[in-house]
């Protein structure tokens, strides 16, 4: 298992994020996907977390298994819902089994229980912190290129993601189709004095009204132009076609700008990741105990 902070040091990461499965059947295709995904020399998986422990076990149970696979990965962990020591519980349990990565994030209510309390820890700073405290882990963070829906305005964002990503070791974008979205967030963070690795992520659309409702949620946005095109499109097949052609522009055009990696929002299916992979002359350093 590789610290996520040394593989951006040895050169661009190429990695996906996957979500814990509620059924049997949702865990064969997450198994049969990354029988797939594993072929491409992937740097990391991240698995997601449900804010308030909705999916502690299962995030837990698919981590252990990705780690299994000799692969790396990455828990996503959330302060909301969490009292402290339970957050300590967390942390050390998953160090004790071996992980040397965590993403610290604050989290949003799940929307079955959208009055969660939101727990000890205020900011998913606090579980930077935590984390450093715990010790042994690279810790990421969420950036977000077109600000935090919640914030009240973009210059006091900005200041608060510089906060964050000053004291992690990395951090990994929410999806977005523009790259001056993320080049324009890097330049503000650098006269900061923030340049902590950011790595952006990628999603290629397979069905652009689901990512609408992601997008809506997350604070992201599809350009109008782009949602047209999709709209515009004469089957589900042409709408997968235009997701990978895009995402492969998006992230050849960052690599070129010199973004430290991709991270892509795999939805725990291999295909449209290996196209948009196979297009892109990327050598992404992977975990060398990797089988
Ligand atoms: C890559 C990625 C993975 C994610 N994975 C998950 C997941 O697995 N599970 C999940 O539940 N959610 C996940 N999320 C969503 C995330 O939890 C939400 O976006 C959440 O609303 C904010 O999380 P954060 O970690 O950025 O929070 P924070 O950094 O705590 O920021 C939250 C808000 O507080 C504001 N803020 C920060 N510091 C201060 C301060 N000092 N004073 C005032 N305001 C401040 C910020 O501007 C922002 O508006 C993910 C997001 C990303 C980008």
């Amino acid at each position: 298992m590789t610290a996520i902070d040394a593989q951006l040091a040895r050169g661009p990461t190429f990695s996906i994020e996957v979500f814990p499965p509620k059924t049997e059947r949702g865990r064969d295709t997450l198994r049969a996907a990354l029988d797939r995904l594993e072929q491409l020399d992937l740097s990391f998986v991240s698995v997601t977390y449900g804010a308030g422990g909705s999916t502690r076990d299962r995030t837990q149970e698919v981590v252990d298994e990705i780690g299994a696979r000799g692969l790396t990965v990455m828990p996503h962990l959330t302060c909301i819902g969490h009292s402290r020591q339970e957050l300590v519980g967390l942390l050390q349990a998953y160090r004790d089994a071996g992980q040397r990565n965590v993403l610290a994030l604050h989290g949003d209510p799940p929307r079955d229980n959208p009055d969660l309390a939101s727990g000890d820890l205020q900011r998913a700073i606090d579980l930077v912190h935590l984390a450093r405290e715990v010790g042994g882990f690279s810790v990421g963070v969420a950036a977000h290129p077109e600000g935090h829906p919640k914030a009240p305005d973009r210059a006091s964002d900005r200041r608060h993601q510089a906060e964050k990503l000053r004291v992690a070791d990395f951090g990994i974008t929410q999806f977005f189709f523009r790259a001056e979205d993320y080049l324009t967030l890097v330049d503000d963070l650098a006269a900061l004095g923030v340049d902590t690795p950011i790595i952006p992520g990628i999603i290629p659309v397979t069905d652009h009204r689901q990512t609408a409702r992601f997008a809506e949620l997350s604070g992201a946005s599809i350009p109008p132009e782009l949602m047209e095109r999709f709209d515009a499109a004469a089957d589900a097949e042409e709408v997968k076609r235009i997701g990978i052609d895009v995402a492969t522009a998006l992230g050849q055009r960052l690599l070129d700008a010199g973004a430290p990696g991709l991270h892509v929002y795999a939805l725990n299916r291999a295909e449209a990741t290996e196209q948009v992979r196979a297009a892109l002359p990327l050598d992404a350093p992977r975990d060398p105990q990797a089988g």
